[in-house]
């Protein structure tokens, strides 16, 4: 459904978005048709794997479309540590029931990687239940340089601009082909040479993308008095996906002042200049068809 992702009826990748608020969770019934909840989303491969995307508050979603799978297990690949990207834990029902296993893995920073971001967070003071006393099985592990498998599931990084860094991903569904890149938090003017022409590569190749979510927290007009703030105008977003010729655009990390009604006001605006682009959702089910070769 949507932006001309259809599903014809072969294997696809499914993307659910539970939450794509920016920086903090927005609360009230101007904000009911984005949502307010911070990112997480949940990837679900044509062979059933499924890949949750960050631990915002979108989590507690994303958890309520986990159980209605049958078997207890996935994967949580985080960008970065910021809390807007974390706070979804501490809330995660799914970590109190035995018959889950969350596998968490993430990038390791100068100020450290996903096992002591977790363990830190769902600890006294922060939180009343320390994580070994979780009934859930919780394993860490650091993502690896040449990417990570679960199931058919291939997911390749990179770094991007961001205060205390960040990780682009891109993932790849062996059994439809399909490929999704996932790219929260980063400041593109800002960005390195080498930071440029690895991101992207990881958009083009082995061929560009099916679809793509993007930080547009900020229009161009307002980033110059942001600057350093680590986030990007959709314009810039455009630009990318343009450049790397991804036909389907998911505008994400929604400012936490911008309700529905300046939220539709930008999407009339993007979609003036790319038709498949759209903001992000909350609850939205989204299918992703390859391209085929
Ligand atoms: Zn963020
Ligand atoms: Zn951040």
């Amino acid at each position: 459904m949507g932006w001309g992702m259809e599903n014809d009826g072969k294997m696809s990748l499914r993307l659910f978005i539970g939450g794509m608020r920016g920086s903090r969770p927005a609360t009230g019934g101007a904000f009911e048709i984005f949502g307010g909840d911070t990112t997480s989303l949940l990837v679900v491969g044509s062979g059933g794997e499924r890949l949750v995307l960050d631990a915002g508050t979108g989590m507690c979603a994303v958890a309520r479309e986990l159980v209605r799978t049958e078997h207890g297990e996935a994967t949580v690949l985080f960008s970065h540590y910021h809390l807007d990207h974390l706070a979804g834990l501490m809330m995660n029902p799914l970590f109190y029931a035995p018959e889950w296993t969350f596998h968490f893995v993430g990038p390791t920073f100068a100020d450290g990687g996903v096992r002591q971001a977790i363990t830190r967070l769902l600890a006294p003071p922060y939180w009343p239940v320390p994580w070994e006393r979780m009934r859930a099985r919780l394993e860490f592990s650091e993502f690896a340089e040449e990417g990570i498998r679960t199931g058919n599931l291939c997911v390749r990084g990179c770094s991007m601009p961001h205060p205390g860094g960040c990780m682009a991903y891109r993932i790849e569904d062996g059994d439809s082909g399909a490929s999704l890149v996932f790219a929260t938090d980063f400041e593109w003017p800002n960005r390195s040479k080498e930071q440029e022409a690895t991101f992207m590569t990881m958009c083009r190749e082995p061929k560009a993308a099916d679809a793509i979510v993007m930080d547009a927290h900020f229009i161009r007009a307002d980033a110059h008095r942001f600057a350093g703030w680590g986030h990007n105008c959709w314009e810039d977003c455009l630009d990318i996906a343009e450049s790397a010729g991804i036909p389907c655009v998911i505008l994400g990390h929604h400012a936490p002042d911008a309700d529905d009604e300046a939220l539709f006001a930008r999407e009339q605006q993007v979609k003036k200049r790319m038709p498949r682009a759209a903001l992000a959702r909350a609850g939205q089910w989204l299918t992703i068809s390859g391209q085929g070769t």
